[in-house]
């Protein structure tokens, strides 16, 4: 049962970013929390790189909490809405 708890404890539960296009301004401290997961395309708007899975949640979560807009939204392997929490 402890292990059980430890495993989930260590077990991902970010699984997908969403970047609001239209509430994007480009300010991007979310590559400065989070450089691998987020570059700006050629409309300086932020995109998810495949490479985001290289941070931690916590930085994927700060990340999005650095965003101004809250143009970053987080869910977990079900689809549930993680970040922002009011859904
Ligand atoms: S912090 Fe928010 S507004 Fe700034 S680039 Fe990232 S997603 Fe866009």
């Amino acid at each position: 049962m402890t292990e059980y708890k430890q495993e989930k404890k260590r077990q991902r539960k970010i699984a997908k970013i969403v970047v609001k296009r239209e509430d994007c301004i480009g300010a991007s401290p979310c590559i400065a929390v989070a450089p691998d997961a987020y570059e700006l395309d050629e409309e300086n708007i932020a995109v998810v790189k495949s490479s985001w899975k290289n941070h931690s949640d916590e930085e994927i979560l700060l990340s999005a909490q650095s965003c101004p807009t809250f143009a970053i939204y987080l869910y977990d392997a079900d689809g549930n809405q993680i970040f922002p929490e009011d859904g």
